[in-house]
């Protein structure tokens, strides 16, 4: 019997047109072998992390199933980024057309430099913590923290939610409101 793990994936852009980009990688997320998207996030614009001499971020999470140890998946998600003409430069945080990190694999924790599970990134990063949330409001990473606690915590300025209309995060009533 196959069992199917879920594994949420953040999706990040600021090239060559990083709405289609993040579309295109939800897309093919879906096409990895025993891989189904259950859901995704709305699109959210944010300022980059890296150098800033580079424009905004289109980001997302997705969550998938699928039935791949953790190391083939990965594999699958660089093959997608690579298709999608990712460029690694010798910038650390440079701008790409499609970033695709694992942000968990059910509750596995590893500290490898190859594959480390939870991303240490999603603990800190509004662009990560405000679409997971979106997808799972009520998750709990694996060393018992609750998501919504740690979006307490991570202010969403420079965050912008992108739909019909494009919203920002209102921090007393805690709900997205309308970009004025
Ligand atoms: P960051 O990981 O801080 O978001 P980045 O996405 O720009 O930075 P990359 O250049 O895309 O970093 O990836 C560098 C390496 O990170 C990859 O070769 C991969 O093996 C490793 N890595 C470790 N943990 C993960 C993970 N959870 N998801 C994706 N890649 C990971
Ligand atoms: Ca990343
Ligand atoms: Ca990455």
């Amino acid at each position: 019997m196959i069992t199917h793990s879920t594994v949420y994936v953040g999706l990040g852009s600021n090239l060559n047109n990083p709405v289609h980009q993040v579309k295109q990688g939800l897309r093919a997320l879906n096409t990895i072998p025993t891989a189904h998207l259950l859901t995704h996030s709305a699109l959210y614009r944010s300022k980059p992390l890296g150098p800033p001499n580079q424009p905004d971020y289109i980001n997302a999470v997705a969550v998938l199933t699928t039935g791949l140890p953790p190391l083939t998946l990965l594999s699958k998600l660089q093959t997608i980024e690579n298709k999608q003409g990712r460029v690694r430069g010798a910038e650390r945080w440079g701008p790409r057309t499609l970033d695709l990190d694992m942000l968990l694999y059910d509750n596995r924790q590893s500290q490898e430099p190859q594959l480390t599970l939870p991303h240490p990134g999603l603990y800190e990063r509004a662009f990560v913590l405000y679409p997971l949330y979106e997808c799972a409001p009520d998750l709990v990473l694996p060393d018992g923290q609750r998501v919504c606690d740690l979006m307490q915590l991570c202010p969403a300025e420079g965050l912008q939610k992108i739909g019909v209309q494009t919203l920002v995060w209102a921090i007393q009533t805690k709900v997205w409101t309308p970009l004025k």
